[in-house]
């Protein structure tokens, strides 16, 4: 017999039919048997009568057990009828039982794992995110991810695949770095954000880009950060920044319609602030616009505009606030050039911030070698180091590089806040602690002797 999902068994009352799941709840009352089953798509209440064949099996399964189960579907009698839930007017009357696996008890009960010991959802994820929220949270990504992938394709951009294994270079935050085994003592970096490459995606020709794309950064954790994660990256050719935030703005407000219908925006078109705004009226630059802050379903997008390029470092240097890449204001260029009023640059940047939190990021970039090389003398790089670190940008933008611009959002921030949930690991599959490790792996962990040896590495 093929196998029905549980939520489409209420289309055939009447009929017999074979589910396949786990036993969700199992309530033994003597003479009859009350088991609930969960696939992916539903529940549905099963029940052993008195006298059934299959009162022998029903005695064995306990709860998550993996079973295939036959039986007739029946109207529930009226008073037993659950308005509003599926599944909620019939019943399986079960009568024959496969059990495909057996679980031994489980180390935390998965209906409300919110109140279980992280570290122990963590260690056993695969049970946790058998919870009903935590499937929850996790098919919403699916849909955002499918949503976005649908967007930009009928705008025109194209997904591609970045490399992981690539080069160290300043991006603001520290690299995770992988030791060479052909080239000894040189290292990989894992990407920061796939920023290089996009820009040179843009060289090539691609004219729009878009990658759903992980970046590593090694930076201590905190409730909205994690050591990997993962970013919507976008990069357009010969577009203005008033034309990049216009689709991201679209791409956001069409997604909340087609994905969450039942939350509403609070102000469209975007709400714009300049930085100094913000900082004077919020006292930061990811300001909570909310109306109403007790309200789940209020979404607060506004834009930030207008940061200054650089600040100074604890050490009196000039550093970038966002992003080396960063083109100043089409006024500001002279200043860049002449590394005149270097305080008072305003860069093209252009971050969007959701109910508190900065959830994407972006700007117009600098396309031509002049303009890249300045940011980085500004900083005080010697022309060494910009030819060691930056060469390939540099080349590139003497070779035909048209102008670009971008944004990344921080897709795993967006899908909290989207899902009411109070940290980002609540939204990743398989989240790391706040140290950066994984329990459920026991990641990091030791390597042999040997594969260091083959790496020329020894431990200090
Ligand atoms: N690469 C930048 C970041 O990760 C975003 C961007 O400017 O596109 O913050």
């Amino acid at each position: 017999m093929e196998r029905v999902l549980i939520q489409d068994v209420s289309q055939y009352v009447g009929q017999r039919v074979k589910i396949m799941g786990w036993v969700n709840v199992r309530r033994d009352q003597g003479k009859l048997i009350f088991l609930d089953f969960r696939d992916a798509t539903a529940i549905v209440q099963g029940v052993i009568l008195p006298g059934s064949d299959a009162m022998e099996m029903g005695k064995l399964l306990r709860e998550e057990f993996v079973v295939a189960v036959e039986g007739n579907i029946n109207e529930r009698p009226e008073r037993n009828r659950k308005e509003g839930v599926v599944n909620g007017s019939v019943e399986l009357e079960i009568l024959g039982i496969e059990i495909l696996n057996t679980a031994d008890v489980l180390p935390f009960p998965i209906d409300n794992t919110e109140d279980v010991n992280e570290l122990a959802r963590l260690k056993y994820r695969y049970l946790d995110l058998r919870s009903d929220r935590m499937q929850k949270n996790i098919r919403k990504r699916h849909e955002v991810l499918r949503f976005v992938r649908k967007f930009f394709d009928q705008e025109r951009f194209i997904e591609v695949e970045t490399p992981y294994l690539t080069k160290s270079t300043p991006e603001g935050s520290r690299d995770y770095i992988v030791p060479s085994r052909l080239d000894k003592g040189k290292f990989y970096a894992l990407p920061q954000s796939p920023q290089q490459y996009k820009q040179l995606l843009m060289t090539a020709g691609m004219e729009r880009y878009f990658q759903i794309a992980r970046c590593f950064r090694d930076e201590d954790t905190r409730g909205d950060r994690q050591p990997e994660f993962t970013q919507i990256d976008v990069e357009m050719s010969f577009a203005t920044q008033e034309e990049i935030m216009q689709i991201n703005e679209e791409l956001m407000i069409k997604m909340v319609a087609e994905v969450y219908p039942e939350k509403r925006i609070q102000q469209v078109p975007f709400p714009r602030l300049s930085y100094k705004e913000a900082m004077e009226k919020y006292g930061n630059d990811k300001p909570d616009i909310r109306e109403d802050k007790n309200d789940p379903n209020l979404l607060a997008f506004c834009w930030v505009v207008d940061f200054p390029f650089f600040e100074k470092t604890d050490a009196d240097e000039w550093t970038f606030t966002h992003n080396p890449f960063s083109a100043p204001v089409p006024g500001d260029i002279e200043k860049l050039i002449n590394k005149q009023d270097v305080e008072n640059i305003v860069a093209a940047q252009y971050d969007m911030a959701l109910n508190g939190y900065e959830i994407g990021g972006g700007g117009i970039r600098n396309h031509k070698p002049e303009t890249l090389k300045a940011v980085f003398e500004i900083m005080g790089y010697s022309k060494e180091r910009i030819e060691a670190n930056f060469h390939h940008m540099l080349q590139a933008f003497s070779l035909g590089t048209p102008p670009h611009g971008g944004i990344a959002f921080g897709f795993d921030r967006l899908m909290m806040i989207l899902q009411n949930e109070p940290n980002i690991r609540e939204v990743i599959p398989f989240a790391k602690t706040g140290e950066g490790r994984d329990p459920m792996m026991e990641s990091p962990s030791e390597v042999d002797e040997k594969q260091l040896g083959e790496l020329g590495i020894k431990l200090k």
